[in-house]
């Protein structure tokens, strides 16, 4: 007989009766704190209750959620574990891009002009701090209040993804052999890199306060506003002009390793945007009410706030202009980009016959037509060649 049968059919003593009975009972008051700190809906933490009915299809809610946190399946959100699969599909690790390019430029005092090298430090600056901030909302404030196990699952990638991100950005920064504490501390000494990680912050503290609780319309409208800050606007708005600034040095042969970081770095962070827009707006299917007028005019002005802000930010990184780069591209740019932001989660276009200078861009975050980028990696990985059981 296995082990699994023996304790499936035997009947239970006195003694491990009592044993379960205070194994429950302290199960039980872990459930009742859990509750008290992770808002008003499941953790995944609660007590097991054996024999309880199973989970339907129509128990999973996105927020304020009571069916088991811990059952992947029946899917609800079909479309989050399929992003959960094309992330894992599209696995990929800093320390495989080769460097010495990048190296041998940065060392030769004409390789680079000094505007090209504050492009590069300024945005491994705000790069560098900026994946760290993305993790910490999501691993602290974000994962909590999202009651859904295939959301959850994409989330616990894209954590895993944004530490990719920052170890790519050290990857660089030790390639380069550049002051660490220089490009560590950029966030709070660079205005422009500053005033991007501040806007974002004030979101998540408000959820980051353990007594904080979704529930109401109030509280939920403040979920709902992180999620927009930090998916719409952080990683949909504060990272495209780094993204084209370095992405149009690669296009013309210079600093190619940091450029193919990046590429690798934007098609990750394409999909979490997408994925965030798709919780917010099904959070908005399932919760109508928070979706006020009052509410969408605040969503509108933060999408502008981020707009300027970013423009300010491709100002400060590029004061003359390079490559065939000037402030003023980025400032159509970021309202063709904000006019997207707003049609994804159902608001009016802000910057009418807004025009997109830099069309390239698309085509780096359209896998499809990356074909030999992307497909050579992806394969190696679901070979899985570097897994040894004999260590
Ligand atoms: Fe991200």
């Amino acid at each position: 007989m296995s082990l699994w049968e023996e304790e499936t059919v035997t009947t239970p003593t006195d003694s491990q009766q009592t044993a379960n009975k205070i194994m429950q009972d302290a199960l039980k008051k872990m459930t009742e704190n859990s509750q008290d700190d992770s808002g008003s809906g499941a953790s995944g933490l609660e007590a097991i209750e054996m024999g309880a009915a199973r989970i339907r299809v129509d128990d999973k809610k996105m927020i304020n959620c009571f069916a088991d946190l811990n059952q992947l399946v029946p899917f609800k959100y079909k479309w989050a574990w399929d992003k959960y699969l094309a992330a894992c599909n599209n696995h990929w690790m800093p320390n495989e891009i080769n460097m010495a390019a990048d190296i041998a430029i940065w060392k030769d005092p004409n390789g680079l002009t000094d505007d090209e090298r504050i492009i590069i430090m300024r945005n491994l600056g705000f790069f560098a701090t900026a994946d760290s901030l993305v993790a910490n909302n999501l691993v602290l404030a974000v994962y909590r209040h999202i009651t859904n196990p295939e959301c959850r699952q994409y989330l616990l990638r894209q954590a895993f993804e944004e530490a990719l991100h920052t170890h790519a950005y050290q990857h660089v920064i030790q390639s380069l052999s550049l002051d660490e504490a220089e490009v560590f501390n950029m966030y709070r000494e660079v205005p422009s890199v500053a005033r991007k990680a501040t806007w974002a912050l004030k979101y998540t503290q408000s959820l980051g306060d353990p007594t904080f609780k979704t529930g109401t319309p109030e509280n939920d409208q403040r979920l709902l506003r992180d999620l927009i800050a930090f998916y719409v606007i952080f990683e949909g708005i504060f990272f495209y002009v780094g993204f084209t600034q370095i992405l149009s040095m690669g296009r013309r042969n210079k600093m190619t390793g940091t450029a193919e970081q990046l590429q690798y770095i934007l098609r990750d962070e394409s999909m979490h945007m997408n994925f965030g827009i798709d919780v917010i707006n099904q959070i908005k299917i399932e919760n109508p009410h928070l979706w006020t007028q009052a509410f969408q005019a605040e969503a509108i002005s933060m999408i502008k706030e981020g707009v300027e802000l970013e423009y300010q930010y491709a100002v400060d990184t590029m004061p003359r202009g390079i490559l065939g780069l000037n402030a003023g591209m980025f400032k159509d740019y970021l309202q063709f980009i904000a006019n997207r932001r707003c049609a994804q989660i159902g608001l009016a276009e802000q910057y009418p016959g807004a025009e997109n200078p830099f069309p390239w861009m698309s085509e780096i975050m359209d896998l499809k037509k990356e074909k030999n980028f992307f497909e050579t990696r992806v394969t190696e990985y679901q070979t899985g060649g570097t897994l040894s059981w004999d260590e």
